[in-house]
């Protein structure tokens, strides 16, 4: 075997003067360029990448409703990936909406340790190997943002620039959460000058959600965006969005329960944009949302990751879509992953962390009403608090 330095290996003479010896160098540094450490593979060992993972409950600062659900504590899982020394980080927020829990997405990180190899630069192996085991969405993204931080730290730049792309994107959306009409516009009043656009939690199924957002836009006259999460029904959408349209909503996010058969009337007839969520989870779902829908709400949580997202965000722009960022309820290590893709969105809802009491992450700058990625290599976060608190 040859060494690194081309000197005699393991008995094997050196053969500098081969046939193809140029081009086979040629592929070698190319080989070295894009993939530095497997490139370490030739006749030396290479340490495997280890995943090590860990459940911790995260308490809400107030209590969260939408349509289905209240909150007051979210679960997630935290990861860490090591490899050579570095270390890169993810976190899985799964949902039980989508038949995921924080028990199942430990099962499968517990074995997913074993599927990484040495190359934390062979994302696509990888996805292709993880992809072999069903769902656990919110679990693959974990990994998926822990391997993007780690190839970002050992590149030494950030990912968004990593991905050839911008440290931007518009601003972040604050969730007010489903209430009464009148809770929700004291709740609006509260928020002050912070943030520059309004996501209205809607679909409490007592007739009152243009009301809601009546009394809302009463006390601001910040941009409104809205989402039912699959609570309407389609009479009841159709007649409240027309309703909506006078009350400067910028869009109606998942209006009908997903994969309702008559999605396509309600875009045909609807004078706001609908986007649909919980319709739209990785790139094979995007072709079926420009049928019932103008735009689409990624979510790295559902995509299992921040590939497959970018992937979807061009799917959906070749489709004409509006493509916009979304977040589960989640910490800094969630958001900061999700804000390096922000620059290729059009609408972002990344407020996960600050609805949280204490942020155990930190990493993501909140400028001027904007999640702004780091510009410390990889994901560029740290912890915040100590994990004895
Ligand atoms: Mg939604």
């Amino acid at each position: 075997m040859l060494s690194r330095s081309g000197r005699r290996f393991n008995g094997v003479p050196a053969r500098r003067n081969a046939p193809g010896r140029n081009r086979t160098c040629d592929l070698a540094l190319r080989r070295r360029t894009l993939y530095p450490l497997s490139y370490r593979r030739v006749g030396l060992s290479v340490p495997l990448v280890k995943l090590t993972h860990r459940t911790v409950t995260l308490a809400l600062r107030e209590p969260f409703s939408i349509s289905r659900s209240t909150d007051e504590t979210v679960d997630s899982v935290f990861i860490e990936i090591e490899h050579d020394g570095l270390a890169g980080y993810g976190e899985a927020s799964p949902q039980e909406h989508y038949g995921e829990s924080v028990e199942s997405a430990s099962a499968f990180l517990s074995e997913a340790g074993a599927l990484l190899g040495d190359d934390p630069f062979a994302l696509d192996e990888l996805e292709g190997r993880l992809g072999s085991v069903p769902g656990e969405h919110a679990a693959k993204a974990a990994v998926d943002m822990a391997l993007h931080d780690l190839c970002g730290k050992v590149a030494g730049v950030p990912v968004w620039r990593l991905l050839g792309l911008r440290r931007e994107g518009p601003p972040t959306s604050w969730t007010i959460w489903l209430g009464d009409p009148d809770d929700m516009a004291r709740r609006t009043e509260r928020i002050g000058s912070r943030f520059r656009r309004l996501k209205l939690k809607l679909g409490a199924g007592d007739g009152l959600d243009v009301e809601r957002v009546r009394a809302v836009r009463g006390v601001t006259e910040l941009p409104l965006q809205v989402d039912v999460n699959e609570a309407w029904e389609l009479d009841e959408a159709l007649e409240n969005v027309e309703a909506l349209s006078g009350l400067g909503v910028q869009y109606v996010e998942q209006p009908l329960q997903a994969g309702h058969p008559e999605g396509h009337r309600l875009k045909a007839a609807s004078p706001l944009p609908i986007y649909v969520d919980e319709d739209v989870h990785g790139l094979k779902d995007v072709s079926a949302a420009a049928e019932r829908a103008h735009g689409v709400n990624l979510k790295l949580a559902k995509s299992g990751g921040i590939r497959e997202a970018v992937r979807m965000a061009y799917a959906a722009k070749a489709l004409d879509l509006g493509v916009m960022l979304g977040c589960m309820v989640e910490s800094s290590v969630g958001i900061a992953a999700a804000a390096q893709i922000a620059s290729l969105c059009d609408h972002v809802d990344l407020d996960g962390n600050l609805l949280l009491g204490e942020d155990p992450w930190a990493g993501v700058d909140f400028v001027d009403g904007v999640q702004v990625p780091s510009d410390q290599p990889g994901l560029g976060v740290h912890e915040a608090l100590s994990r004895t608190r």
